[in-house]
């Protein structure tokens, strides 16, 4: 699943591609996808420019005229940009430019959303209304307010998108292996102190994958051919087995909230 240092490589690439270019035609081939009215949907991106694509979480935002269209990949949403090869079955959304060009959403598990919304009021509107902040933007005491009567584990609750923007399953590992937490915590247990260290880690973590594009993992790979370099800089997700870079401990891998978890047991307590 692509978290936020992909969506952001993805972001990037596909911003240098598409901007300026003119929606022209659309072509549904699973209109699932699509969250609002289908004839309202062709009738108002028609003839919508892309002026630029902005992100915030693991959404991509794309800037029309009147419009912001948003776009969550979830599972394994991926872009190609195209011109008249034919379409691949896992192609939902065609989206025609006037040069001729065209934008495919790709997307093997079908969970992926795209919803248009009006450019003035779209940040006050689901879906991005109820989202939190991502780290780099978060003050720590805010932070601690939040989760100091939280009966969840620390893990679950860095997990949840309305308390902290953009960080998934890779990115909570690694961030709580950095700030020596244990994921099975109970939030509530967690003190000021440790709040900060772990906002400063997702920090750490979050730009460090930016920088090198994203981890590329199982299936996912970003749009255009891109793939990320985080994957080398992993100290315990997907590492069952192998020593922790700090004590040399055997990582294990545990289940939290259902979701499988790498903890290295002497470092984090
Ligand atoms: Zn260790």
């Amino acid at each position: 699943m692509p978290e936020l240092p992909e969506v952001e490589t993805v972001r990037v690439t596909l911003e240098n591609e598409i901007r300026n270019e003119i929606i022209v035609g659309l072509d549904l081939y699973y209109s699932k996808i699509i969250k609002n009215e289908l004839e309202w949907f062709i009738y108002s991106i028609t003839n919508q420019k892309i002026h630029r694509i902005d992100r915030m979480g693991k959404y991509l935002i794309f800037i029309l005229d009147a419009y912001a269209m948003i776009i969550h990949l979830r599972m394994e949403g991926k872009f190609y940009i195209k011109t008249d090869e034919p379409i691949d079955k896992h192609e939902h959304v065609v989206f025609h430019f006037k040069s001729g060009r065209n934008l495919r959403y790709h997307d093997v598990r079908k969970f992926g959303t795209i919803t248009l919304l009006n450019i003035n009021t779209y940040l006050d509107e689901y879906p991005l209304i109820q989202l939190g902040r991502e780290p780099k933007n978060l003050d720590f005491h805010h932070f601690f307010e939040m989760i100091k009567n939280k009966k969840t584990t620390i893990k679950q609750v860095l997990l949840d998108q309305h308390i902290v923007a953009g960080l998934g399953n890779i990115y909570v590992d690694e961030t709580l292996f950095l700030s020596q937490i244990h994921p099975t915590r109970i939030a509530s247990s967690i003190t000021i102190k440790e709040a900060e260290i772990i906002i400063e880690s997702a920090r750490q973590v979050l730009e460090k994958a930016i920088e090198l594009g994203g981890t590329t993992i199982r299936s996912y790979t970003s749009s255009l051919g891109v793939h990320g370099r985080f994957q080398n800089e992993l100290n315990v997700h997907m590492k069952k087995g192998e020593p922790c870079p700090v004590c040399k401990t055997e990582i294990i891998k545990i289940k939290v909230g259902g979701r499988g978890t790498y903890v290295c047991p002497k470092c984090q307590h």
